[in-house]
């Protein structure tokens, strides 16, 4: 078998877990930046004007880091520091989008004076450029590290997939969600193991329909009293789970506890962690 890297046994790993191996190996990359940015970077003069130049995170990623320093070490110094920066910033920002409008006010009061009841029209309080002002200029740092990241799992996977013993592991997941299904079949993967993923895709999917279908026949009054199977329980999370991504774990610490199911549920897959 080949050398496939770190890339490898993260993805081996994610495949025994809930979820999209690739959403699971990715919310894992975004972890490890953001504990490399909490525990050693948050006095990095580099890290921090990128930060300045996005605002901060995403609300996703924001989030994630918060979650994770409260959860790590029962506190958010790091966060706090972050954060008193980025509020002086938009402060900063506010300021200079006021004094901007106050120029204009000036100016504008000119044309009143010398044009008042002429037919001038009332221009906008605010410029564009002070708008822009409160833009930020960059997006989410760890949204592009994830996207990165995505790709390369994404690689890495299709290659591994040319093994039985890999693919028989990859039957046994909760597969690929359909973003990065169709993220994958972007790259320049072998045809057979693109043909592959598909039909796996197209199994999984005739498992959930039927899961979904039999869900909503026992809400209805005839079948009402017809015990509901885990895989139909979880049908909606799993439908919206494949088309939508995967959710992150719900605590950094118990990663294996995730809400996020797609499989058809053998009995023998990740699913058995939830019952
Ligand atoms: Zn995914
Ligand atoms: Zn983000």
């Amino acid at each position: 078998m080949g050398n496939f890297g770190l890339a490898y046994i993260y993805l081996k790993q994610a495949l025994r877990q809930t979820g999209c191996p690739i959403c699971r190996c990715c919310f894992d990359h975004e972890t490890r930046y953001l504990k490399f940015l909490l525990w050693e970077n948050v006095n990095d003069i580099g890290t921090r004007v990128r930060l300045a130049e996005s605002l901060g995170l995403c609300g996703r990623h924001a989030r994630q880091m918060l979650r994770l320093e409260q959860e790590d070490l029962g506190m958010t110094l790091g966060n706090s520091i972050i954060y008193e920066s980025l509020i002086h910033l938009v402060s900063l920002k506010l300021h200079d989008m006021r004094s901007c409008a106050a120029d204009a006010g000036v100016r504008k009061d000119w044309m009143n004076r010398l044009f008042g009841g002429l037919g001038a029209k009332a221009s906008q309080p605010y410029s564009e450029e002070a708008q822009t002002l409160l833009a930020p200029s960059k997006g989410c740092r760890v949204c592009e590290l994830s996207e990165e990241a995505a790709k390369h799992y994404g690689d890495t996977l299709v290659e591994m997939l040319a093994y039985d013993e890999l693919q028989e592991m990859y039957e046994r997941s909760d597969g690929v969600c359909l973003p990065h299904l169709r993220m994958i079949l972007q790259g320049t993967g072998q045809a057979l193991a693109l043909e592959y993923l598909l039909s796996q895709a197209e199994t999984r999917l005739q498992t959930l329909e039927d899961d979904l279908r039999n869900l909503g026949k026992k809400h209805t009054e005839s079948h009402r009293n017809e015990p509901m199977t885990m895989n139909e329980r979880l049908a909606v999370e799993r439908a919206i789970a494949f088309l939508t991504g995967s959710d992150p774990p719900q605590s950094m610490k118990d990663s294996r506890m995730t809400s996020c199911v797609q499989s058809g549920g053998s009995g023998d897959g990740p699913h058995e962690e939830l019952l």
